[in-house]
């Protein structure tokens, strides 16, 4: 197949939402359609419950068996979909955000009974100021929960979304009779059963088919007619284009438990859902058909198998061929690196692969080379950006606990803020190690990294930090900035690049600062213009 048919065909998309709406069960049906699998309960749930390290612990090593958790790919109707799987707990939110800079689409689950959750949210406003093209699907119909309308409603309002339905219920849980397809015109009737081919779908020719009443009963047809009128009243025809722009939203509906609607998403997402796209990186914008090979790391995997210690270091191929065993620079060291055994991923499995193509994802072993947004390429000087780091919500100081292993101490901690586990700040007083992270829960984690990958011990010490916020200024030697840098000397530190971070200790204190200083500012997140 020729170069840009095959990137023609790739689909490389993210699932999100707030935890238990469906994204795991949904994840393994669209699996089941490209026969990636052959059994439901295949795809391993990345639920961590509440604060529980140990939870995190155990499906970081059955992934470090089996990584094929964290991109998922299958063929389906002639496309290549890969899935990049994101967690769900709030503590690893930016996890997914570095992950979302990895993808060309979204797929939004939402609980039909719960609506719109707090995860959703979050990460949707990511999405919207990525504009990234996202598709919703209205998941667990098969239950009773909000009027198909009230959610819509709910969904803009909240999420800031355009929505438009491509499919429409017929009823709702126990009454659920079906789903309307707006764009293929056709009924598909719930049977209440989970087997794939199952499903009864009916093609009427249009909503005044008498076919509607015979399958439907009088009074459901005519309220489907009643409800389809409403919709197409209130909400915009579908344009691509629009979509595209992250302007416009579609609207499926289904039950992931019960494989309903789900092939209508699947070929409505390979129908609309954009193919690779272009790229900026800081010097010009990169298109995935150039010859040239360039992709960027958005993810870091260590092996918790403490005899193999290398890291698997994902990267998402932005422009041209990815080859085996061919030279590629590595920027931000400026040197050329081969990779003798690039992964690719399958559904339950990784491979060696000896060619892979934009939109795809390739594992490339590591031995501490690689940070989170590192650049590589076919000899250009590339940066590509957008992967910035958020302002830690957690402070604590991090202290030796072992003094005979401190060189393993430092080195664990390098290599752990190179994954992006956590942040680490030097206080610009005492030097003394501050880690910032998003959720609690990084805590453990690290301490139980650096004990059983590098034999280092640690203890925290509580901090009190409201935000850090990365300092910027038109004039780094003018007075108000001196006089800042006296004045909160005590709560100056240096991020890992060397940049200048306030540490805040209440919501007050900042604002205060601000008012004070106006010509310094603030910012929450590390990537700035
Ligand atoms: P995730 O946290 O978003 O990955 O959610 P899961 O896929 O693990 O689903 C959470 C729970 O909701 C599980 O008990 C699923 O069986 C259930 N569930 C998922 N989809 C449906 C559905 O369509 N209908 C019903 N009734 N339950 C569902």
């Amino acid at each position: 197949m020729k170069f840009k048919d095959e990137v023609a065909r790739r689909r490389t998309f993210g699932i999100v939402s707030h935890p238990d709406a469906g994204k795991t069960t949904l994840t393994e049906k669209l699996l089941l359609y490209g026969g990636a699998i052959q059994e439901a309960g295949a795809v391993k749930s990345n639920k961590i419950k509440k604060g529980a390290a140990s939870d995190f612990m155990e499906i970081e090593r059955q992934r470090g068996i089996s990584v094929a958790t964290s991109v998922l790919a299958f063929e389906y109707d002639g496309t290549k979909i890969n899935i990049l799987d994101t967690p769900g707990h709030k503590d690893f939110a930016e996890d997914t955000f570095r992950t979302l800079t990895a993808v060309d689409s979204v797929i939004v689950v939402v609980d039909v009974a719960k609506g719109v959750e707090e995860q959703t949210e979050k990460l949707v406003e990511v999405c919207r100021m990525r504009q990234i093209p996202m598709i919703v699907f209205i998941n667990k119909m098969d239950r009773e929960g909000k009027d198909a309308f009230d959610l819509l409603d709910e969904i803009e309002q909240k999420l800031g979304l355009h929505v438009t339905p491509l499919s429409f219920p017929i009823g709702m849980g126990y009454d659920l009779k079906g789903i309307y397809n707006l764009h293929q015109k056709n009924v598909n009737l719930f049977t209440g059963e989970t087997s794939k081919d199952i499903h009864n779908t009916v093609k009427i020719s249009d909503l005044s088919d008498p076919k509607l009443n015979q399958l439907l009963g009088d009074t459901s047809a005519d309220q489907l007619r009643e409800e389809l009128e409403l919709v197409q009243g209130i909400y915009p025809d579908f344009d691509r284009e629009e979509y595209l722009a992250g302007n416009l939203q579609p609207v499926f509906f289904g039950s992931a438990l019960h494989n309903f609607g789900v092939k209508e998403l699947l070929d409505g997402f390979i129908e609309i859902a954009p193919p690779p796209r272009p790229k900026n990186a800081e010097e010009r914008e990169v298109k995935p058909l150039e010859d040239d090979f360039s992709g960027f790391v958005f993810k870091i995997h260590a092996n918790m198998d403490p005899k193999h210690r290398d890291r698997l270091a994902f990267v998402k191929i932005v422009s041209g061929k990815f080859e085996r065993n061919t030279a590629y620079k590595h920027v931000r060291l400026g040197k050329n690196l081969k990779f003798s055994s690039p992964n690719a991923f399958f559904a339950e499995k990784k491979e060696i692969v000896d060619v892979s193509y934009p939109g795809d994802i390739v594992g490339l072993h590591d031995t501490g080379n690689f940070k989170i947004g590192d650049t590589l390429t076919s000899g250009e000087e590339l940066h590509y950006k957008g992967i910035p780091s958020f302002s830690p919500e957690h402070f604590r100081y991090i202290n030796n606990a072992d003094p005979m292993k401190s060189k393993q101490l430092a080195k664990g901690i390098d290599q752990l803020m190179d994954e992006g586990v956590a942040q680490l700040f030097t206080l610009e007083l005492n030097g003394r190690k501050v880690i910032g992270t998003v959720g609690a829960l990084q805590f453990e984690v690290i301490q139980y990294r650096l004990e059983h990958e590098y034999s280092a011990k640690c203890s925290y010490e509580n901090l009190n930090v409201h935000k850090a916020c990365w300092v910027d200024t038109a004039d780094w030697e003018s007075e108000e900035f001196n006089d800042f840098k006296r004045v909160k000397a005590k709560f100056l530190a240096k991020d890992k690049r060397g940049q200048l971070v306030f540490f805040a200790d209440s919501a007050f204190s900042l604002q205060m600062t601000q008012q004070k200083y106006p010509g310094i500012k603030f910012h929450f997140v590390s990537e700035f213009e």
